[in-house]
């Protein structure tokens, strides 16, 4: 019988799974390019506590303060998760617009252009990827099926964690430091949801079983902390 898989293992094979998937594919991400490394990046409460578990106590420790010291930063504080904008779909009602902030600041992770946890580092990161320099022009560029492939990713990603919930760095990280509800920490969260179906397209199904298969494989491993 295959072993058994805690969230946040099943978390980490499914990180190596996407990192594989996309190694066969060229982007112009390079190491250095940190444009997309901003305050506009979100995590679930499973990310975070892997990152945290990451970090040396003494990093910890400075991580956090630096959490505290821009809490009154601009960040981008979702209402909505991945599957709780799947849920309105499907029932046919109309998303809430969300709000960015203007122009984001840095990622407090990032470090001489470089991802201080980048071995644990979200899927929210993973993700942002481009075929053309965003310097270049002004925007990522990535085609409909990684698109699809990464938004299933996304889905699975809050479906391990449906417990658990969903925001910016400074906001999951501090609400997970404090171990309290949203309430007691002034944070804004929105609650993870379960998949309710995996938003594939029709066109993009086929192409992307294997991963599908592989993905339901881990998932029926997991054990409930
Ligand atoms: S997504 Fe854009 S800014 Fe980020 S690493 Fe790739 S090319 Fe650079
Ligand atoms: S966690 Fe790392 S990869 Fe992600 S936005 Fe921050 S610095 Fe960039």
């Amino acid at each position: 019988m295959p072993k058994k898989l805690t969230p946040i293992e099943a978390l980490t094979r499914v990180y190596r799974l996407h990192d594989d998937y996309m190694d066969s594919f060229s982007f112009a991400c390079r190491r250095f390019c940190s444009e997309c490394c901003t305050t506009a990046m979100t995590l679930t409460s499973l990310e975070g506590r892997l990152i945290a578990d990451f970090l040396d106590q003494q990093k910890k420790e400075d991580f956090f303060r630096r959490m505290r010291d821009h809490i009154l930063t601009p960040r981008y504080q979702p209402s909505l998760t991945t599957n709780g904008y799947a849920w309105l779909c499907i029932q046919g009602r109309t998303p809430p617009e969300e709000i960015l902030p203007e122009a984001p600041g840095s990622c407090l992770l990032l470090e001489n252009d470089l991802c201080s946890i980048y071995p644990v580092r979200p899927f929210g990161c993973r993700c942002m990827v481009s075929t053309s320099a965003c310097s270049r022009y002004g925007s990522a560029k990535i085609d409909e099926l990684t698109f699809t492939v990464n938004t299933v990713f996304l889905q699975i990603i809050e479906h391990l964690d449906q417990s658990g919930f969903f925001g910016s760095l400074t906001d999951v990280m501090l609400r997970i430091e404090s171990d309290s509800r949203q309430s007691e920490t002034g944070c804004i969260t929105a609650a993870n949801r379960p998949a309710p179906q995996l938003m594939v397209p029709p066109e993009h199904r086929e192409k992307i079983q294997p991963l599908l298969n592989t993905l339901n494989h881990i998932l029926s491993r997991v054990t409930r902390e």
